[in-house]
């Protein structure tokens, strides 16, 4: 089956051709801001017109939440003011072919998981540490999506309840206390301000400041492994995202975890799929879906 498969973020568009894992005719645009929505219509034309005749069934894996086929974002800001939009309608504008919607995290979720024997991790999470945090939950073998589309949004479970205000309007979720955009916030206030991937290089140097800043990070983060896998039996985390995949993070999310009581535990690793990890992942879950 031949998949034409979209990846809207809040900077970019990915669509590309996805057959048996393979990526063909990939191109990317820019995510309209200015009358957001209209002009999202206008790319979704033009992107899903440009493959006709070449696909069996769309899949789009989508920054927020897909809900009934609306696109919607506990954290409006990652939207660029998309607010409501009609997604499901939109594409069916140019297509009758089968269209499935996914969270972007989500569909990572199932890129991931897509190699491992479910015999073995019937129940895995997937989350990525990024300009915000996401998840994706597999549970017996299957991705959760749950009515209105929301399960695995555990960047918005809580990390601290006297820490900084989310994006969302909560305090101290663990996106506000780990996430890139956290760290960023913190280290903007430095003598000499620093982006992300700078404080990464000095908690490399041992820099005091950018230590506290990298462990408060990863400490959260093995604190919602250790959340996930007492309320779900999980088995398996894979963590990705610019900030997850740095060098000395994972490493540092699995000491916190090992100084927790052994039943908080589970077998950690980092993300095989990067980029294209939504593309793949949200055309895998439709040919499950189809079948
Ligand atoms: P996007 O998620 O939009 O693809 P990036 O992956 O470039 O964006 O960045 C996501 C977040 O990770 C940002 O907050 C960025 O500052 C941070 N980041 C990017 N590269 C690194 C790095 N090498 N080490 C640590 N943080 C990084």
């Amino acid at each position: 089956m031949r998949c034409l498969a979209l990846d809207i973020g809040g900077t970019k568009i990915a669509a590309a051709l996805v057959e048996n894992n393979q990526i063909q005719q990939r191109q990317q645009i820019t995510t309209p801001q200015d009358d957001a929505a209209n002009a999202m219509h206008q790319a979704l034309a033009t992107l899903v017109q440009q493959y006709v005749g070449q696909f069996d069934y769309v899949a789009v894996a989508s920054t927020g939440i897909i809900n009934n086929g609306i696109l919607t974002a506990l954290n409006p800001k990652n939207l660029g003011g998309l607010a409501e939009f009609p997604l499901q309608d939109s594409i069916a504008r140019h297509t009758d072919k089968p269209i499935f919607l996914l969270n972007d995290v989500q569909a990572a979720a199932c890129a991931e998981y897509q190699h491992m024997d479910p015999q073995e991790v019937p129940n895995f999470a997937f989350i990525v540490v990024s300009t915000g945090v996401g998840g994706g939950i597999i549970l017996n073998g299957e991705l959760q999506t749950g009515p209105n589309g929301v399960v695995g949004h555990i960047g918005h479970s809580l990390a601290d309840p006297n820490g900084e205000m989310c994006g969302c309007g909560r305090r101290g979720c663990v996106e506000a206390v780990t996430a890139g955009r956290a760290i960023e916030r913190d280290a903007q206030k430095w003598d000499k301000p620093c982006s992300p991937k700078e404080v990464f290089a000095l908690f490399r140097e041992n820099d005091e400041k950018a230590t506290a800043l990298v462990h408060r990070s990863a400490k959260a983060i093995a604190n919602l492994v250790a959340d996930l896998v007492i309320c779900l039996d999980i088995q398996h985390v894979v963590i990705g995202g610019s900030v997850g995949l740095a060098d000395g993070y994972l490493p540092l999310v699995q000491q916190y975890m090992q100084a927790m009581p052994h039943f908080y535990h589970c077998k950690l690793s980092t993300a095989k799929y990067a980029g294209d990890a939504g593309l793949i992942g949200a055309a895998y879950w439709g040919e499950i879906v189809l079948a």
